[in-house]
């Protein structure tokens, strides 16, 4: 495998950072994943101009030009010989003696690229089955819709998902409400088959899955609402769902250990998976 550091393409199994990165002591960097498939990266476009507001929102600069990142994320792909799977982008303020001012003017911004394998199979596989979640009470930061590296909260979440047998965890706010996935917005189908997810507002990420299973949803023709909905409402809906540039859509069939309808992926989630390749913008590796 070859990964990409600050302008050199590199084995994977040596790739690294300095131990003053400000990513790795401060978590003062932000990251994006794109899901590959058949040989394309998709949604480039919302993926980068997400990056570009997470970068402005922490006032960290381009690392290099948007074009020649696009080309850096293609060239990574293609070295690895991705056909499916995600390339992942990392930013970060830069190398410098710690310290939590940001660095002096000039320091440059650290970029790292690296792309993987996935089993488009094995995805195949578990969305046939669906998958369960738990819920957790929220416990981050309110800028949750800065995409940055600082994930412990999530990791934690995620970690007592698969203690309980689950494989995500729900974030829930002071009001019972949904918020989102560890890495995952959430969705669910109500009886009359609209789709139901949280606003993007404020208090989650502004998803680009999430953005283009909207656009999916136009072209099936299914009514779409943003609004909160609670762990009650999603444990009688009739579908529910999340999703991600690492899972697509991925249909729900547990949520604390309650079967959501009869406990099977449901006919509506797995449409929207099965149209999502077409709709979602396509660039070439
Ligand atoms: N919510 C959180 C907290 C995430 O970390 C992610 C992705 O990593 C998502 C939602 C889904 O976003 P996307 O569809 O852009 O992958």
């Amino acid at each position: 495998r070859i990964a990409y550091v600050n302008g050199r393409y590199t084995p994977h199994a040596d790739a690294s950072v300095h131990v003053e990165d400000r990513g790795y002591q401060f978590a003062d960097g932000v990251y994006e994943v794109c899901e590959v498939a058949r040989g394309n990266i998709m949604d480039m476009t919302r993926h980068l101009d997400r990056l570009d507001r997470s970068l402005r929102e922490l006032r960290i600069e381009w690392p290099i030009a948007r074009r020649a990142l696009e080309f850096v994320m293609r060239e990574v792909v293609r070295r690895n010989h991705v056909e499916n799977g995600l390339v992942y982008l990392q930013v970060t303020r830069g190398v410098a003696p710690r310290d939590h001012y940001f660095p002096a003017a000039g320091t440059q911004p650290a970029l790292v690229v690296t792309a993987k394998r996935s089993s488009p199979a094995v995805a195949a596989r578990r969305a046939a089955e669906g998958v369960k979640v738990i819920t957790v009470p929220e416990n981050r930061w309110e800028r949750v819709d800065i995409k940055t590296v600082g994930l412990l909260p999530n990791v934690l979440a995620r970690q007592k998902a698969r203690e309980a047998g689950a494989v995500e965890a729900w974030f829930i706010d002071t009001d019972g409400t949904v918020k989102e996935g560890a890495s995952t917005n959430a969705w669910i189908v109500t009886a009359d088959g609209t789709l139901v997810t949280r606003p993007a507002e404020f208090g989650i990420l502004r998803g680009i899955t999430r953005a283009t299973v909207m656009d999916v949803a136009k072209k099936l023709g299914l009514k779409v609402e943003e609004r909160s909905f609670s762990v009650d409402e999603a444990k009688g809906a009739k579908e529910a769902f999340i999703t991600a540039a690492t899972t697509v859509v991925m249909p729900v069939v547990d949520i604390d250990g309650a079967s959501v309808a009869n406990g099977h992926p449901g006919s509506v989630t797995l449409s929207l998976r099965e149209a999502f390749f077409d709709i979602a913008e396509k660039t070439p590796a």
